[in-house]
Parts: structure tokens; sequence; C-alpha cells
């Protein structure tokens, strides 16, 4: 296997290029891709920046040219329920673009002539990060995470949820707004700008990949107070150890030959 890493923001992505030691790097279409072995998994890791578009382009890039066989997104995402708190960790059980809406043509959210508003990532590399994201805040969070971040952004127990991830070329920062997506999408859990572009290009091209997020904010008018500071202090540590727990497990026990009906 060969495993694309995507993040969207430079300091969630910084500590996988140095664990990399020494990679091999090309820039292409703006973005720098960077070739190495990850904890002894043949990895790309590259930073896609933020939005749909962004994170499309780079995700067909890393299959097209690069050639990974399945896609890893790490990020950052706001809570889509009252019940998910900021600290705790989503792992998409299916995605779907918010701002999708080709009504009265097609259904709201439907991606048109695709027949389908929802795209699933793969079930077995979604369950390998979910046991990385578990064993994460079993071992390493108290470790890893300092007691004054802890206390700053109220993370007491964090837990790992699966479900409704929602992506949308807006920061969702308004109660209402939220309030009313939730409505919308029964099942929602986090609410992003990434997730459900990554979907369709690796549904579209065969590819099987996983989306995980920390849960940053509330999707409200708090939302973009601390932010910065919680990527790097709490948010990177998440992205590193549970990717670095998911390439030794890999290892160990690689994913099942995939079925023929991923069509790759
Ligand atoms: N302030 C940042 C911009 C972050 S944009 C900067 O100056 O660079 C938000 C990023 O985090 C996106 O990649 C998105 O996927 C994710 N995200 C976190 N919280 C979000 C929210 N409430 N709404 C939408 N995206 C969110």
């Amino acid at each position: 296997m060969r495993l694309g890493i995507i993040s969207a923001l430079h300091e969630e992505q910084a500590g996988l290029v140095e664990a990399m030691r020494g990679p091999a790097t090309l820039i292409h279409g703006k973005r720098e891709y960077f070739l190495g072995p990850l904890w002894e998994i043949d990895a790309v890791c590259v930073l896609s920046r933020i939005g749909k578009v962004a994170a499309a382009m780079t995700a067909t890039t890393l299959v097209e040219k690069f050639g990974v066989t399945h896609i890893l997104f790490t990020g950052v995402a706001g809570a889509g329920d009252k019940t998910i708190k900021v600290g705790d960790i989503v792992v998409a059980e299916s995605l779907v673009q918010h701002d999708m809406d080709a009504s009265p043509l097609f259904p709201r959210f439907e991606v048109p002539l695709t027949g389908q508003a929802r795209f699933q990532p793969d079930q077995q590399l979604s369950l390998r990060v979910s046991s990385a994201a578990h064993a994460f805040l079993e071992n390493d969070f108290l470790d890893t995470v300092a007691q004054s971040e802890r206390q700053q952004f109220g993370l007491r127990q964090p837990r790992v949820h699966r479900g409704l991830i929602a992506s949308g070329d807006q920061f969702v920062n308004d109660r209402l707004r939220i309030d009313a997506m939730n409505g919308a999408l029964p099942g929602l859990v986090a609410v992003e700008m990434e997730g459900a572009a990554v979907a369709q290009v690796c549904h579209e091209l065969g590819v099987p990949f996983a989306v995980l997020r920390t849960i940053s904010d509330n999707a409200n008018e708090n939302a973009a107070h601390d932010f910065m500071r919680f990527v790097k202090s709490v948010a990177a540590q998440y992205a590193f150890h549970i990717t670095r727990r998911l390439c030794q497990d890999l290892r160990q026990s690689p994913l099942q030959a995939r079925s023929e009906s991923a069509g790759v």
C-alpha cells in the first residue's frame, strides 16, 4: 500500500513530515508533496490548504501522479451536535457537501449526476483509524497534551465518535446556522471544509479513504477564538500520534485486499 495523508493546516502536517526523516519532496500544482517511509509505511504527505476545491485537487493528484492506494485526511472541525465536545475525535462514517444545492433539479445535497448525497469512507481503514484514536486517548493523551492546554480548552475525557461529517466552503461560526445544519442533516457529528470533497474524488476514482477530525470549536460565535492555539498545542498532537499508531498497526497487520466493487 501507499498511504496519502492530507492535512489542511501547516501545524498539523509539520510533525508528520519531520517523522519521515528526510523525505523526497516534489512540488506540483503549487503544493509540496513529501514522499518517504512514515513509521515504515510508504507514504506521501501533503498540505491541501483550505476548502473543497483545494482538497479535491490534492486528492486527485495524490492518486493520479503519486499512485497512492489509500488516503487519510487529518484535520480539525467544528462540532455538529451538542453532545460533541472540543477535544473529541470524529471518524467519518459518511460525508456530505452541505453547500451543494441544485434543487429543484436534484434533491438538496445530492451531487448532480452521481445520484448520491452521502459518500462512504472505507470501513476497514476507518475502523483502524478509530482504534488508533481510542488507543491515543487511552495511552498518549495525558502525556502529549500539556495540562495547561487541557485546562485552557476544558478537555476532560475526550471521546471518539463515528457519524456524518458535512463539508462546505464556509467556516461555520454561527449558532443558528449550525443548529439548522444539524436539523437538516440527521446524524451530523462535525462540520469542516474538505472531507466530503476528498470523499467524492475517492469515490469516483475507487480509492479507499478515511477522514479523521479533532473537534476544535463549537461552530458558533466563539469558533475562531483561540483556534490557532488549539491547532498548534492540541490538534497537532492528536494528528501526529493517531497517525503514528495507525501506521504501526498497518505495518503489523496490513489491510485485507480490496473487493472488486471498489473499481480499481
Ligand atoms: N483561521 C484559520 C482558518 C481556518 S479555516 C487560518 O487563519 O488559517 C478552518 C479549517 O479548520 C478548515 O480546514 C476546516 O476544515 C476546519 N474547521 C474547523 N472548525 C470549522 C468550522 N467551525 N467550520 C468549518 N470548518 C472548520
